[in-house]
């Protein structure tokens, strides 16, 4: 049979340039990750040609014996990598990826219009947990359930509990979503777990991106805590790209518009997923959260997640030391926020003039921007750096490199007008003053 290269040069030449980038570039998208060969080889495996609707032992086609038996060990690999109680936790590894998990926990315990209270995305939240905007509800979260974010405190960066506490005894939400995309510190899952004990909530805590973490016992875990966990597995854990429910078994009795009701967890969020959300699961991806889940068992990977949170720190002591501000003043995890206002440049803009030096990272939100669309900082994360090797005295040639890209960006926008979106390189290529600057 003929290998891509062969059969489609134009498809394998594309892919060879974005493999050429992921190698050049320096990738600080906090979200990011660089996978083993191991998990590829699940994800590129004959797996991907079987159809196995259904669960282990209850499928709706044949020949799935050796699929059952890869879902089980990725299901058993799971609750071992996280220290769970086969007799107190399911999981369910179908999920297509983190949004699909977040809805199908959504969907599990929640009847349509039902309210659900997560952490707004400007401050820090996740679009499934619940976003909109004042003029739209932009995600399905926001569609088919009634949504009320909580936030930080703007002068601290940090989650305002006393006032999610409030706001959830006046909305009385069905479940409350403990989880970040972007924020440096740890959550209080003790705190959760009382507010949402006061109002009768489920409590889902939401770990993609601190899995790894969590994995490593590096930061604490939600499972003591929370009803439900969802994850992605692409993130910290550096598995292959799709999501993950735990849940708690056993009845429960939950209030649903009022009423009181008596399910089961494990039938509804398994129900959620399949038949509900989603058709045939994934096999080379659940076979690659197999992969990852015994790696991330290894005494290599604890090292490789005590590193990554000890580059983020690092990371976030030069960018302050170089005057920048970071919201919340530091991190305990894998990211930092940057704000980058003081160097006279918006988000956006630092994320371009990053990118014109090969640095990949994101504009993002910090606490107290009016507008979503416009925002003050950028996202910087260290698990990709970390994995290609990257250790302290690294990082702080990196901070270096994106002061003086920041810096000398800045003086080119001011160069061009500060109101118009500058060309980078054009500025470069004819202001003598800062390319000189570049060539010092
Ligand atoms: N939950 C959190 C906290 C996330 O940060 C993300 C993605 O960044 C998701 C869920 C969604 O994951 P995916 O992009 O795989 O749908």
């Amino acid at each position: 049979q003929a290998t891509l290269e062969d059969s489609d040069p134009e498809l394998a030449n594309l892919i060879k340039q974005e493999k050429e980038r992921q190698r050049e570039g320096l990738e600080m998208i906090a979200s990011e990750n660089f996978t083993s060969v191991a998990v590829l080889e699940s994800l590129g495996s004959c797996l991907t040609n079987k159809y196995s609707e259904g669960y282990p032992g209850k499928r709706y086609y044949g020949g799935n014996e050796f699929i059952d038996r890869i879902e089980l060990l990725a299901q058993k690999r799971g609750r071992e990598l996280f220290n769970l109680n086969e007799e107190v936790w399911g999981v369910n590894v179908q999920p297509y990826s983190g949004s699909p998990a977040n809805m199908a926990a959504y969907v599990g315990v929640c009847r349509p219009h039902d309210r659900i209270m997560g952490l707004d995305l400007p401050d820090g939240g996740h679009l499934t947990h619940g976003f909109f905007t004042a003029t739209k509800r932009i995600s399905a979260t926001s569609i088919f359930f009634e949504s009320m974010p909580y936030k930080v405190n703007p002068v601290t960066g940090i989650i305002d509990y006393d006032k999610l506490a409030e706001a959830a005894k006046a909305f009385k939400p069905q479940i409350i979503i403990a989880g970040i995309s972007c924020y440096s510190r740890l959550l209080d899952y003790g705190r959760f777990r009382q507010i949402c004990d006061d109002v009768g909530a489920y409590l889902m805590a939401d770990m993609a991106h601190v899995a790894g973490l969590v994995a490593a016992g590096h930061i604490p875990s939600p499972f003591q805590y929370a009803d439900i966990v969802t994850t992605t597995t692409h993130k910290t854990l550096r598995g292959p790209r799709a999501g993950v429910i735990f849940f708690r078994k056993g009845l429960r009795s939950v209030k649903t518009n009022g009423d009181k009701v008596l399910y089961d967890l494990e039938d509804r969020i398994n129900q959620a997923v399949f038949p509900s959300l989603q058709g045939g699961p994934h096999n080379n991806a659940i076979a690659g959260i197999a992969t990852a889940f015994k790696q991330a068992k290894s005494a290599e990977f604890k090292s490789y997640q005590s590193h990554v949170i000890k580059n983020a720190k690092v990371l976030c002591e030069a960018l302050i030391a170089k005057g920048y501000q970071v919201a919340t003043g530091g991190t305990d995890v894998h990211l930092v926020l940057v704000d980058v206002r003081n160097v006279g440049l918006t988000g956006a803009r630092a994320e371009l003039i990053l990118e014109e030096v090969g640095i990949a990272c994101n504009k993002n939100t910090v606490p107290g921007d009016m507008s979503a669309m416009n925002p003050s900082g950028i996202r910087l994360g260290t698990p990709a750096l970390t994995t290609r090797g990257l250790v302290e005295k690294d990082i702080d040639q990196v901070v270096n490199f994106i002061d003086a890209a920041l810096k000398i960006g800045a003086e080119a926008a001011q160069a061009a007008g500060s109101n118009k979106m500058v060309d980078f390189q054009k500025v470069l290529a004819e202001d003598a003053t800062i390319k000189a600057k570049i060539e010092q």
